[in-house]
């Protein structure tokens, strides 16, 4: 066929999964090919948040006074206001990395940084509007069926591995049995201007039935309100006035703000999902990220479960991709290595979530439990809290070798 091309491993999907493993099996001298459905990686309402330990993994991959130029804000702590009751939940101070801090940098300069990065090895082949649709089998994965502006085609491929999200087609496409924990909340998700004098809170607040985050992003704040899940239909049959008004009952100093909200295109709906796949992979394809567990934002370590799946993928599947010689036994050691800490999150996150329906939609002035009050005063709870969002369990570090054989003579 004469739209039909080959490289070593595939990747489906340009997201923080994708384009580090793309990235570091470019350096370790594997060609891949990175597809991504969009035009490029400009899209809101992306998690926009660099922990500690990716920050870490650029140090390792000598990256990290490049990325710290790209402009960001340092978040030191995180808490959040629940009613009266302001809280520190995780204090990075006292980490082991050299950044002890979340940047929040928009996540396509982050995507950006990475792929300008990958440029620099003649296996990166980053192809955006690049749509896989599906995949190309002959009784075991052989590649993915692709569609382009210029028509379909169909990439063939030593590994394809599918890092395209929560909708995952390649997930679907593979017959992968998923596990489906649930979540019983949505997200609606906005802007509102920034003031400098703002109070701030990376975490979020709490108060009159809602839970409010809200994201620093220098002139704006990137905006989550947190319903009941379906019940977007009847904050939007209470009209925009109503809702307005409940966004000041939880953050009073949005009050001269809240009419830059004057249409419910400016309100993104969302949907917030728990689930994993049983089993990852299959011969010829693997699936890590979203697309492998689907996360919620709550805690906001999505972003970083993703790079660390890309890193214990490259560490692992490297040398074999190189060889010609990647196993199910090896694909199956991606899992083994990252499922613990996913299925550990999973269940936190979805605990936080059953949680927050005891002051979800009660319109009253939240108080905070003692049970909480008592809970924060832990000693070393913060530090500890810190470990588990800024550096996740069980992190990884980068093993696979840069292959000088692939770096390009001239950029
Ligand atoms: C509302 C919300 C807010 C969140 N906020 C945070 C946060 O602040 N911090 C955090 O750590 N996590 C957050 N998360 C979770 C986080 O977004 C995910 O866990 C993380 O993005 C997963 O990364 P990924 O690379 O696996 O997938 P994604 O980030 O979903 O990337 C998948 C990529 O694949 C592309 N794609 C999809 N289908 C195809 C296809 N068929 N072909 C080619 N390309 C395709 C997509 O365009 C996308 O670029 C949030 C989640 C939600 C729902």
């Amino acid at each position: 066929m004469q739209n039909r091309e080959s490289t070593t491993c595939c990747i489906a999907g340009g997201g923080p999964a994708g384009v580090m493993l793309g990235y570091l099996l470019a350096r370790a001298g594997v060609n891949v090919v990175v597809l991504e459905k969009h035009k490029d990686f400009f899209r809101d309402f992306r998690g926009d948040t660099i922990h500690p330990s990716t920050l870490e993994l650029m140090d390792e991959l000598g990256l990290l006074d490049e990325i710290l130029k790209v402009p960001h804000q340092e978040v030191r702590s995180v808490g959040g206001l629940f009613g009266d009751f302001a809280f520190t939940a995780a204090d990075f101070s006292h980490l082991p990395v050299k950044c002890r801090f979340i940047a929040l940098m928009p996540q396509w300069d982050f995507l950006n940084f990475l792929s300008e990065h990958g440029k620099r090895y003649k296996t990166f082949d980053l192809r955006t509007e690049h749509e896989a649709v599906g995949l190309l089998e002959e009784g075991v994965v052989k590649g993915v069926r692709v569609k382009t502006p210029e028509g379909e085609k169909e990439i063939t491929a030593d590994l394809v591995v599918g890092c395209d999200g929560r909708h995952s087609t390649i997930r679907d496409a593979g017959g992968f049995e998923v596990i489906d924990i649930g979540a019983p909340v949505d997200v609606l998700w906005f802007r509102v201007s920034r003031k400098a004098d703002d109070p701030y809170q990376a975490l979020g607040r709490i108060d009159y039935g809602q839970m409010l985050i809200l994201i620093n992003r220098g002139d704006y704040f990137q905006a989550g309100l947190i319903i009941r899940k379906g019940a977007f239909d009847s904050v939007k049959a209470a009209r925009l006035p109503a809702f307005r008004d409940s966004l000041v009952a939880g953050a009073p100093f949005l009050k001269e703000r809240v009419h830059e909200i004057q249409d419910w295109e400016q309100v993104k709906l969302l949907s917030v999902q728990i689930n994993r796949l049983r089993k990852w992979f299959r011969a010829g394809l693997l699936c890590i990220g979203d697309a492998a567990h689907a996360m919620s934002p709550a805690g906001g370590v999505g972003i970083n479960l993703a790079i660390q799946d890309a890193v214990a993928a490259a560490n692992i599947l490297a040398q074999a991709l190189r060889e010609k010689c990647v196993t199910d036994a090896l694909l199956a050691q991606v899992q083994e290595r990252r499922e613990f800490p996913v299925r550990v999150i999973q269940s936190v996150q979805a605990k936080a979530h059953n949680a927050s329906l005891n002051f979800l939609g009660k319109p009253r002035k939240a108080v905070a439990p003692w049970q909480m009050r008592a809970f924060m005063k832990i000693p070393g709870l913060k530090r500890i809290m810190a470990r588990g969002i800024g550096l996740g369990i069980r992190p990884e570090h980068v093993y696979s070798p840069e292959e000088k054989s692939a770096v390009r003579d001239t950029m």
